[in-house]
């Protein structure tokens, strides 16, 4: 970041549009699943969205695979991220692989590969299919909204967060930027959701910092997906040829780049990925915009000409938000480890998981700031736990849990750091959710004293 001259910012008062109980900063994944379990929990919710609609990158930025929720044959992450599923599969726009074809099988695996619905993280060969699930990024909007709406939560979209309101260490509410001018919020509890830690970085809470690729992920129609997969499997090495070269071209993607949508004809390409860029620079978001385009520009000239079932390719649409994997990371009252997400290391405080991993609940706390939570991938962790525990599900269940928490201390008349752990566990199952209280028969339970 360059260092630019200062300059003084007239002060002056600011409207108060809302005093709720919970305020919900981010309409991502997180936030969506904070509001609308705060709000089924009795409190009123108030959830603000820089945006135009709600889903953050699992929408805007059209990533449009669900993963990470399953531990083997076990599902992990149930609740509000699987009611979300249910939602999105009735309006047809959700694919999820049944449980007869979770089992490692070339054929099972030619079927389902191109959905991105397989356990990347297996060493078996082929991969297993596991529970994941692919979905339109409009269905995963319409199903948060009718969520959001059905649980009385109070959105306001077009609101971006510019300051928190702290006194005493107890953060009162946030300030945001809006057509309307200036406007502030006032809520009992807050929770961050920004993925972007915004708003606890603003009320003081200590953070890390974080970085990894940046990707512009962008759908292409036209393809004639069942043609593609034929090449792919029927003439291997001449596919191995100009799938290289477009990799090459991109600068950047995955083993497979391009993965099908329920709509169809419509693939879904997470890439390019582009390294060295701060996703929360101005400068590094442009430029990444622009770079992002060129090289899809020149992929697309490529693929039409050479790979069988893209001839017809058009890009449909470039993802409106910069996929931005990482960025800020709390420094809160627990800081996972890499080690602990790999060695599955269980937690007496879990209150939320991932594939065959568990969040504490100390890791969605911040030291500093009173009445806070976060949820999301910028929650307490290490860079290189988070890289491996930031996946839709499990940001969908650390939300989940902290609006149960928000909830819990409310009635309990305590703040959110000494909410009744046992509890809040209780209530989650008891409301469909895995918050991790028992742990899976390959959970690192040994170390659990801590
Ligand atoms: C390219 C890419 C590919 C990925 N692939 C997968 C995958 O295949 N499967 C998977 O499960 N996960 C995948 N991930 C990870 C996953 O998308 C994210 O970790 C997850 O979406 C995080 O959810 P979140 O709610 O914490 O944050 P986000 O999704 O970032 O949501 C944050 C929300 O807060 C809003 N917000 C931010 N700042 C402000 C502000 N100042 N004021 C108001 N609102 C604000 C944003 O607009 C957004 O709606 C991928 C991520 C990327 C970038």
């Amino acid at each position: 970041m360059t260092t630019a001259t200062m300059i003084d910012e007239p002060g002056g008062k600011v409207p108060v549009v809302a005093e709720t109980d919970l305020v919900v900063v981010g309409g991502g994944p997180a936030g969506i699943s904070a509001a609308v379990a705060g709000a089924r929990n009795g409190l009123n919710v108030l959830l603000l969205e820089r945006y135009a609609y709600l889903g953050g990158l699992a929408s805007g930025g059209m990533v449009l695979v669900l993963d990470d929720m399953s531990n083997g044959p076990e599902m992990t992450v149930r609740g509000i991220c699987a009611e979300l599923i249910d939602r999105m599969t009735t309006m047809g726009l959700c694919v999820t692989p049944p449980e007869k074809d979770w089992i490692s099988d070339t054929a099972k695996f030619q079927q389902w590969a191109r959905w991105g619905v397989y356990d990347f993280h297996s060493h078996q060969k082929p991969q297993p299919i596991c529970y994941a699930s692919a979905f339109d990024p409009d269905g995963f909007k319409r199903a948060s909204n009718d969520m959001i709406a059905e649980a009385g939560v109070n959105l306001r979209l077009h609101s971006w967060f510019s300051r928190a309101i702290v006194e005493d260490g107890t953060i009162k509410g946030v300030i945001c930027e809006s057509k309307s001018g200036r406007q502030a919020v006032l809520g009992k509890t807050v929770i961050d959701a920004t993925g972007d830690l915004d708003v606890a970085a603003s009320a003081g809470a200590a953070f890390s910092r974080g970085s990894f690729i940046v990707t512009t992920v962008f759908r292409l129609g036209g393809i004639d997906t069942e043609a593609a997969e034929r090449f792919e499997y029927q003439e291997p090495e001449a596919f191995a040829v100009v799938d290289r070269e477009a990799k090459r071209i991109m600068g950047g993607s995955w083993e497979r780049w391009w993965l099908k949508t329920p709509l169809p004809g419509i693939v879904w390409c997470n890439c390019p990925h582009m390294g060295g860029l701060d996703g929360i620079s101005v400068e590094d978001l442009t430029h990444a915009d622009f770079r992002g385009r060129e090289r899809i520009a020149e992929l697309v000239a490529y693929v039409r000409e050479k790979i069988p079932g893209f001839e017809n390719a058009f890009v449909v649409d470039v993802a409106p938000q910069v996929g931005v994997r990482t960025s800020r990371l709390l420094e809160g009252e627990y800081v996972m480890t890499k080690e602990d997400v790999a060695n599955r290391r269980h937690f007496r405080d879990s209150v939320a998981r991932g594939r065959d991993y568990y969040y504490p609940y100390r890791s969605l706390l911040p030291k500093e700031v009173k009445q806070m939570l976060v949820a999301g991938r910028h929650y307490s962790s290490t860079a290189a736990a988070q890289r491996i525990s930031r996946e839709i599900p499990p940001c969908m269940a650390m939300g989940e849990a902290a609006g149960v928490a928000a909830a819990l201390a409310m009635k309990a008349g305590v703040t959110v750091d000494r909410v009744d752990v046992a509890e809040l566990q209780r209530v989650l199952r008891a409301q469909g959710a895995d918050p991790g209280d028992r742990p899976a028969a390959n959970a690192n339970v040994q170390i659990a004293a801590e």
